[in-house]
């Protein structure tokens, strides 16, 4: 509906002005919603209006007078109430582009010049009101590119609501599958990429629903243009001290370039709160791909939610920087012995310290979200409360300080060292701003009285006038005798004098007559406009000045973000620690050792949210090491607590990891490089794959993809397909993974496949285990604890009768068992039932009605009256139904 651009022209030469520079601003931004300020609204033209009316719930109407009598669609928002409408759009995927007046109207005369002053995308929302402050916001940029003859992906992640900016490589066969990971687990609001990029064609499995993909205009992604954005960006000459090379790592830093020229371009500030880059290398951290973050439920539960996940379970930050930064350390736990004990024993500390432990999170429960806040005065849209909030906030730094001064962990210590009082800021700001500014620095009586003396004066002279006007309110009742004369004001008339109908005879010949409204008329008099004079031009003078000096404000706040953003992230890291403590010492989690050993051994541990769930949870012993306990075949019934014991291995490993104290008694834990969890089913069929095929590719990825320092749990592999070709697929691989010279992870096997559990006969790396329950009349208890050896049986039977399977198929289901177990494989491994014998049909029954003598004989037996039948009868009965069954 918007002019196409051969029309275009011809729609600039009919419209206004005005219009004219909605056409210009709209042909510069096409796939935006273009928000047009005119006076006190934003107006949205063509198809913009259309949609924007059905998103917001506007009216639309329609204008017609700018083109000549052609009617276009139109709706507005007014100003004062544009960010909440304009975060909506945000939220709903939409780009939204504000082209604001950029003169002021009073003093300009013809046409304001209007500018797009700012783009607002998904991944650029930065408005606090409506980003969750419990996890990041992520703008992300990826790139393909080939190196030599190998294919290399570059990512950039930046949160321009906290300044967090990052990037890394990923090259090789499986780089495509790390960069489908990053992309699941880190959840950007926006993809950048480059227009030719197709990443459903570069990452197989690639699932971009729910994200907003926007392709850069081309040249954005180009080497030389990057490189210049970010060394810009960063304010150094080279990215060497950024760990970069635009030669090794040139992929990298076309995706870091790319997101800078999009924020700049976008954003249209300087983006002083994005002034570091880390690079990220694969073996900074303990690798959890996105499947297994979800099968471990660790930073949501079963129902997608938060609730019911490990996040949920251990976050006792007081701080919205804390909760974040917690949850990075679980989704990226450490992969190195030292930076690992280095947390752990500050969360020692922090346990031992219980009085500096509640005193700090005390403390730290006053300080605000100083990163949002700090990106928000650098991206220049934070308000006089923004600031406040700030100042309050760095306020409690210096107690924080002292109370950390008392940790003895060199963690804590270098922490302590990066908390800088920021006493100038605070000073500044609680000297600058009043106690309870409003929101916006245009609603006035935002700077303290004697900040300023232009500012004193301007309040002086408008005080002086307000008084003088109303001294010559009591001044004009005597002189006219009019007693309810009053002086008053409205934004139209100014000041003006109203004298009610019964008094008009009394009006003095100097009145000069404005309005009449139905209680009375309305006067002026050259006195009262002059006082007005004076009032009006010295509150606009205010606001002005107001202005000029919280912007003055915000420029000297903007210049120490740096230190603001180090105070913020040191905040973060003590919030996080005292976190952990809090959890350690209320669910009496241990500290872990960590080391470079091959043994890992958990004693009593426990699953950290499955034992706030039921009663008396049944702690279990995990031992693994690289020779004769690599591999853990667990067996037993279902519901007997197979995967809830693999889970909480891996959780315990996770947690040990990301320098948390785990559930358990005593646990040694081996630094780990992977964590591969494949448990239970999930089906994706908006890529049109099975279950089976979804459960095969993981595995797939785990034999590729594990080492010998990696962890797996593999719960159940092969159940989706027959019988034989699963029992077949499970056992290759448990044998691949206990013989492959090259890998050979941890591995904890959970399956039903009991034929298995003749592995360990044959590898002495395979132990077998088994979940204890026990039959009891025609009941099954399960006793959760994990054993040595092997189950015989899965007790399948007796959980569908839990589960409420109807008796008949119930009974029926132990004739077809009872005949399976009897008509065991061949030699051959085949199904002797699936070419039945005669003899083996008649005896089991299985495929062939029962005979109808059985029927008849079940028929009696179900007639006869118990309590009337004597013991002697019953023997009566018996014989009868013998005969007719020999009959
Ligand atoms: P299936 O083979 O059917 O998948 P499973 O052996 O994997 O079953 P889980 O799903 O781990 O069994 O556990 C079933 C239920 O048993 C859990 O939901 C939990 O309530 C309980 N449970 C598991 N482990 C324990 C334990 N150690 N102590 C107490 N209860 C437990």
């Amino acid at each position: 509906m918007t002019p196409a651009p051969d029309t275009l022209a011809a729609a600039r030469r009919t419209a206004t002005p005005a219009m004219r520079q909605y056409l210009d601003a709209k042909h510069a931004h096409p796939d935006t919603l273009l928000l047009f300020r005119m006076g006190d609204f934003y107006e949205l033209f063509y198809e913009d209006a259309v949609t924007a009316a059905r998103e917001l719930d506007l009216t639309l109407t329609s204008r017609s007078k700018d083109f000549g009598g052609r009617e276009i669609p139109m709706c507005g928002v007014p100003h004062h109430a544009v960010d909440g409408y304009l975060a909506r759009l945000v939220r709903k995927g939409f780009r939204v582009a504000v082209c604001e007046q950029v003169e002021d109207p009073r003093k300009t005369r013809g046409l304001v010049r209007r500018e797009v002053v700012r783009v607002v995308s998904p991944g650029t929302l930065t408005d606090a009101g409506y980003l969750d402050s419990r996890e990041p916001a992520f703008l992300m940029g990826i790139v393909h590119a080939d190196r030599g003859k190998v294919p290399v992906f570059g990512l950039a992640v930046a949160d321009l609501s906290t300044g967090e900016f990052r990037v890394t490589e990923h090259a090789g066969p499986s780089g495509a599958a790390l960069i489908a990971d990053e992309i699941a687990s880190l959840r950007p609001r926006e993809l950048l990429l480059p227009p030719d990029l197709d990443l459903a064609a570069a990452i197989p499995g690639f699932d971009g629903s729910g994200v907003r993909i926007t392709h850069a205009e081309s040249g954005t992604f180009e080497l030389g243009h990057s490189e210049r954005a970010l060394v810009e960006q960063l304010g150094t000459t080279s990215l060497d001290g950024f760990g970069l090379d635009s030669d090794e790592h040139g992929a990298a830093v076309r995706a870091a370039g790319a997101l800078v020229q999009y924020l700049r371009a976008t954003q249209k500030a300087d983006l002083a709160h994005l002034k570091t880059l880390e690079f990220r290398t694969r073996a900074d951290h303990l690798l959890v791909d996105a499947g297994t973050v979800r099968h471990l439920e660790i930073l949501e539960g079963a129902d997608g939610g938060r609730s019911g996940s490990l996040l949920a379970e251990i976050d006792d930050t007081t701080t919205p920087m804390g909760g974040r930064l917690l949850r990075a350390w679980l989704q990226r736990p450490l992969a190195a012995r030292d930076p690992i004990r280095d947390r752990l024993d500050a969360v020692e500390d922090l346990c031992l310290q219980a009085t500096i432990r509640e005193r700090l999170r005390t403390r730290l429960g006053d300080i605000q979200d100083l990163e949002r806040l700090i990106a928000r005065v650098a991206l220049g849209t934070a308000g006089p409360r923004d600031l406040v909030a700030l100042g309050q906030s760095l306020a409690v730094i210096p107690a924080v300080r002292v109370l950390v001064a008392d940790l003895r962990a060199p963690l804590a210590s270098t922490l302590a060292d990066d908390l800088d009082d920021l006493s100038d800021v605070h000073d500044r700001i609680v000297s600058t701003l009043s106690d309870n500014p409003p929101a916006l620095v245009r609603d006035g009586g935002s700077i303290r009285d004697g900040v300023d003396e232009e500012l004193d004066d301007l309040r002086g002279i408008s005080r002086d006038g307000r008084h003088a006007i109303a001294a010559m309110e009591a001044a004009e009742r005597t002189r006219t005798g009019i007693p309810s004369l009053r002086v008053r004001f409205n934004r139209v008339f100014g000041y003006y004098i109203e004298v009610s109908k019964a008094n008009l005879h009394a009006v003095p010949d100097d009145y000069h007559r404005k309005q009449t409204v139905a209680t009375g008329e309305r006067f002026i008099t050259p006195a009262l406009k002059e006082h007005e004079q004076r009032v009006l031009g010295a509150d606009e003078r205010i606001l002005e000045r107001e202005q000029e000096l919280f912007d003055g404000l915000r420029l000297a706040v903007v210049a120490e973000v740096a230190r603001v953003q180090r105070t913020a992230r040191a905040v973060a890291g003590l919030d996080v620690l005292a976190a952990l403590a809090e959890t350690a010492g209320r669910h009496a989690y241990v500290k872990p050792v960590v080391d470079d050993g091959p043994a890992l051994v958990v004693a009593d541990g426990r699953h950290p949210v499955v034992e706030r769930r039921v009663d008396g949870f049944v702690p279990n012993d995990l031992q693994l090491d690289a020779t004769e306990r690599q591999m853990m075949l667990l067996t037993g019934p279902n519901m007997g607590g197979k995967s809830t014991f693999l889970r909480q291995s891996a959780i315990i490993v996770l947690m040990a990891h990301a320098g948390s104290f785990v559930p358990a008694r005593e646990a040694t834990i081996p630094v780990i490089d992977r964590v591969f969890a494949r448990i239970g089913a999930s089906d994706n069929i908006v890529r049109g794959q099975s279950t089976f095929m979804v459960e095969m590719q993981e595995t797939a990825r785990i034999l590729h993809q594990a080492t010998s320092r990696s962890l797996v749990l593999l719960d159940e592999i092969g159940r989706g397909t027959a019988t034989f070709d699963g029992l077949s697929i499970a056992w290759a691989v448990a044998e691949h993974l206990v013989t492959n010279p090259r890998a050979r992870p941890k591995t904890l096997f959970a399956t039903h496949y009991h034929e298995l559990t003749d592995l360990a006969d044959t590898h002495e790396e395979v132990v077998n285990h088994h979940v204890s329950a026990r039959e009891w009349r025609d009941d099954i208890i399960f006793l959760h604890k994990v054993e040595p050896g092997r189950s015989d049986r899965s007790y399948g039977i007796h959980v569908a009768r839990l589960a409420g399977l109807p008796p008949s198929t119930i009974a029926r289901a132990r004739t077809i068992l009872a005949g399976l177990e009897r008509d065991e494989l061949s030699r051959d491994g085949r199904p002797s039932f699936s070419a039945p014998s005669e003899s083996a049909t008649a005896q089991l029954g299985l495929f062939r009605e029962p005979p109808a003598a059985h029927s008849a004989v079940a028929e009696r037996i179900r007639e006869i009256d118990l309590h009337r039948t004597t013991p002697l009868d019953a023997l009566a009965v018996l014989a009868d139904l013998q005969r007719a069954l020999e009959d």
